[in-house]
């Protein structure tokens, strides 16, 4: 059994961002997660630090809370965010009086813009729609949310917190009707653990409302789904937002090799099983294509969709619900965390870490915004190209990692799965979406001894299946050739023979 103070249930943003927090405060903490680190929306975002600029009409109180926290995290986090930039572009027919509203929302909390000219946008965007009207620059970033999760936790693990991640609670622990601790399974081997604590935090986005009813308790949500697309390469080295009211498929975020646009809303009410459909994929194709034309005769390599975490509102469209964040008090021992965006993880995080310090009877003051993350040392960043320095045995091509950069993964922490890979060398990120690098690092992991053969051969197979789920809603033009050439390697040349069948 394991004896710490703070349980928190959740390694997304939120969760990883208060691990850290209270490690700095000193307070003992254990994190569990039942997947890798940003499993749920944290990883299935944008991956846009927002300026605040798209809620400012909206939601002012958020969008303030968004331009400080993006002032704070590209002094803090330096190496997960890429200083960008962003523009509002205004289409022929979109309304100028939303424009000067716009303008003057942004003023009143404190985003800086700047108006452009079309000459002048379309010098800064060469794939820009030449028919605009104006565009309007803002501080819009794109950051990488595995790597913020990760460091986020490395700084918790440098102080002595505890992390599990690939183990699912399922179960609160109450004596006298107070939250004592969880039983987590490790989700490989079925083993399971006991941890016990003073107050446990529910940071579980989505899960938030399953997590607090093992404790006989209820978090009220709205669970909005979001889809994506990602492009083969950058289209735009800014973040191209549409100057309209929030509504679908008015973004698109530069993402190191790639562009992630989107998104659609649609509400849900299992945040397991969700899955784009064709009709969201047509639908942002075709109104990205409306500010960069080149769009839609890009290759699409793959399409994705995450479950925002809203607070329950009594409004139709979920787009119009608060991107504030809550705290809820279950009043058991046990608080819950939801709402918010991955740009306000820290401010959260800080907040609940107040409340926890409160609780405890504890002094000591939040110092998050000033302390960088840990371990951004080793980080290269954009462009791809500060990765050839240290090149050796390439194994994903797209993404350039090589041996050597799986191998400290797997002597770091010992792996027994790809997306632990993934997320920390962006291995199968890239234009090939592992088709080609995966069975080799499979190979690593194996002659590593961390897995037998059998292993990986079912780590193969599920992640082709989770692979081909993604793909599916993009497979035309060049990508379905693509696809064609990778499914000869598995099913021709790899033998797997029964490819196709786990294809449904
Ligand atoms: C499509 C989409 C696009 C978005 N784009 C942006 C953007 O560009 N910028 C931005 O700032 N915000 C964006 N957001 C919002 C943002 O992603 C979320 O608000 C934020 O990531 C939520 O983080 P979280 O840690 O609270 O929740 P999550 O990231 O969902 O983390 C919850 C974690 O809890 C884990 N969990 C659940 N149940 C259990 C259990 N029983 N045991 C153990 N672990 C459990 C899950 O596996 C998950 O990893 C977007 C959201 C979506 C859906």
């Amino acid at each position: 059994m394991i004896k710490t103070d703070v349980i928190i249930i959740g390694g997304g943003a939120t969760g990883c961002g208060i691990a850290r927090d209270l490690a700095l405060r000193g307070i003992p903490h254990y994190l569990v997660e039942k997947g890798d680190f940003a499993a749920g929306a944290t990883g299935a975002c944008h991956g846009l630090l927002h300026s605040g600029a798209r809620y400012a009409v909206t939601d002012p109180e958020a969008a303030e809370e968004c331009i400080t926290e993006n002032m704070i995290l590209r002094k803090i986090a330096s190496k997960c965010v890429e200083q960008t930039g962003g523009l509002f572009v205004r289409l022929p027919g979109d309304s100028k009086r939303y424009r000067d509203r716009f303008l003057k929302c942004c003023d009143d909390v404190g985003i800086p813009t700047e108006v452009l000219s079309p000459t002048r946008a379309l010098e800064l965007v060469e794939n820009l729609n030449p028919t605009i009207e104006e565009a309007i620059m803002v501080p819009d970033c794109s950051i990488d949310p595995f790597r913020l999760c990760m460091l986020n936790a490395l700084s918790s693990r440098h102080r002595g917190g505890g992390v599990l991640t690939h183990h699912r609670v399922t179960q609160i622990l109450k004596e006298k009707g107070t939250c004592v601790g969880v039983r987590a399974e490790d989700t490989f081997t079925g083993q399971k653990k006991e941890i016990r604590a003073r107050l446990i935090v529910n940071a579980t986005g989505a899960w938030a409302d399953r997590v607090a009813s093992m404790a006989g308790s209820s978090v009220p949500m709205t669970l909005a789904k979001g889809s994506l697309i990602v492009s083969n390469h950058r289209l735009t080295n800014m973040v191209i937002n549409r100057l309209r009211p929030p509504s679908d498929g008015d973004i698109i975020v530069p993402n190191e090799a790639v562009c992630l646009a989107g998104t659609t809303s649609i509400n849900v009410k299992d945040p397991e099983n969700i899955s784009v459909e064709h009709h969201e994929v047509d639908l942002i194709t075709t109104e990205i294509e409306h500010m960069v034309p080149k769009f839609g005769s890009t290759r699409m390599i793959r399409a994705y969709c995450g479950v925002r975490p809203l607070l329950k509102a009594d409004i139709g469209d979920s787009r119009a619900i608060s991107r504030g964040f809550r705290i809820i008090d279950h009043e058991n021992g046990m608080l819950s965390i939801v709402g918010g965006k991955l740009s306000t993880y820290r401010l959260m995080a800080e907040k609940m870490c107040d409340l926890i310090c409160d609780r405890f009877g504890k002094k000591a003051t939040c110092t998050t915004a000033e302390v960088p993350l840990d371990g951004q040392d080793e980080l290269t960043g954009y462009p791809l190209s500060k990765r050839l320095k240290k090149m050796d045995e390439i194994v994903c091509e797209c993404e350039l990692v090589t041996r050597q950069n799986i191998e400290n993964v797997i002597n770091r922490i010992g792996p027994r799965h790809l997306e632990d890979i993934q997320h920390r060398t962006r291995l199968g990120m890239g234009p090939c979406q592992g088709g080609y690098c995966t069975y080799r690092a499979l190979g690593i992991m194996q002659e590593g001894g961390r897995i037998s053969s059998e292993e990986s051969i079912d780590i193969l197979k599920s992640f082709l299946q989770r692979r081909f789920k993604g793909i599916k809603p993009t497979l035309w033009g060049d990508q379905l050739r693509e696809e064609q050439l990778i499914e000869s390697i598995y099913v021709g040349i790899l033998n797997l023979g029964s490819f196709r069948r786990w294809r449904r």
